[in-house]
């Protein structure tokens, strides 16, 4: 069992503290201090018992705490937080900032498996799934540097869908009210399709914004770019959003990071308008910032505004983003926590 403090939710605590003894409330006076006041340490949570306090060191429960390594600044007031783990994996997550409001990108694994062709994460093996208290851990670290974090993206390093079970848990604790009480509908998951993931998540009680990463409007090309797509193929993953959205009614984002000569014409942006068509969405068009060693080459500001009039004409809410943090790679699809070539 794990015995992070930090990896439960507020459920497992109540459990816990009435196992060793306590009144149910207890628990959350506990979560409350880990997750509104980022308590780190147990003696720091002020409101228990020092024997209860003492009880939990001695029964091996701990606070779990990310290292800062290094966070790089951008000119746009972007920043790249580099975090090494208790075992010395090292994880990165960027700050986006938008007037007032910042978005914090967080990883959910440990390098990825998934292995899309633009992508500098797909190029670490993966190494292992983050837990929930790491994933949340770094909405903490980042928070207590820069400010209040008002949106969290699953679109870090790694597949979230391939980390289900800690994701959704990490959606929970920073959804609690008692804790950092980011509203659900200011957290989105981003996958690269696993299609059973996404029906499976219509079915949870939680119900965060989903971005799916299409990046290609043909099987043909969406599987060069990303192998995900030889397992679930557009027609499975469309059924998939179908289903999704039969059940939550909830809109979903589609990313397309434009490529050039690859999946930037005006033939494949038409192609896109068919294979959308019926579906309630809307589509983030994301200029790919290449990193060292990456062979494939972002879009022209002419093609991508040519791209986005094309899906604006025939009806498709379309927003282009643009890079920011471009100096510190603060993209998705970048962040290679230092493992790759930058
Ligand atoms: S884009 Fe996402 S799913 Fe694809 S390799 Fe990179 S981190 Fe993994």
């Amino acid at each position: 069992m794990n015995k992070d403090l930090k990896d439960k939710t507020l459920d497992e605590l109540e459990r816990l503290v009435v196992e060793l003894g306590q009144k149910k409330y207890v628990a959350k006076y506990l979560f409350s201090f880990l997750h509104a006041e980022d308590a780190r340490t147990i003696a720091d949570i002020t409101p228990l018992s020092k024997a209860f306090r003492q009880t939990l060191g001695e029964r091996g429960y701990f606070i779990s705490l990310l290292k800062t390594l290094d966070c790089p600044v951008d000119a746009d007031g972007s920043r790249k937080y580099l975090f090494e783990l208790a075992d010395g994996e090292r994880i990165e997550a960027v700050l986006l900032r938008d007037g007032d409001r910042q978005t914090l990108c967080v990883s959910t694994q440990v390098g990825c498996a998934m292995g899309c062709a633009f992508c500098a994460t797909g190029r670490i093996e993966l190494r292992r799934n983050l837990t929930a208290g790491e994933i949340t851990d770094q909405v903490n670290r980042a928070q207590a540097d820069a400010g209040k974090i008002h949106n969290v993206v699953y679109m870090g390093m790694g597949e979230p869908f391939e980390n289900y079970d800690a994701v959704l848990k990490s959606v929970r604790i920073l959804n609690h009210a008692s804790g950092k009480n980011i509203g659900i509908r200011h957290i989105t998951i981003s996958t690269c399709g696993i299609a059973p993931a996404i029906v499976r998540l219509a079915d949870e009680n939680v119900q965060p914004r989903l971005a799916i990463s299409l990046n290609a409007s043909s099987d043909t090309l969406r599987a060069r770019m990303m192998p995900i797509a030889r397992r679930y193929p557009l027609s499975e993953l469309l059924e998939a959003v179908g289903a999704y959205q039969a059940k939550t009614k909830q809109r979903v984002t589609f990313e397309y990071v434009l490529i050039d000569g690859l999946n930037d014409s005006t033939a494949q942006a038409r192609q896109l308008v068919k294979l959308l068509h019926g579906i309630s969405c809307n589509v983030n068009l994301i200029e790919h910032n290449p990193y060292s060693g990456c062979a494939l080459a972002g879009s022209s500001r002419d093609r991508i505004a040519r791209f986005a009039s094309i899906l604006k004409d025939a009806g498709v809410e379309t927003v282009t983003r643009f890079k920011l943090g471009r100096r510190i790679k603060a993209a998705c699809g970048q962040l290679q926590a230092g493992y790759g070539r930058s």
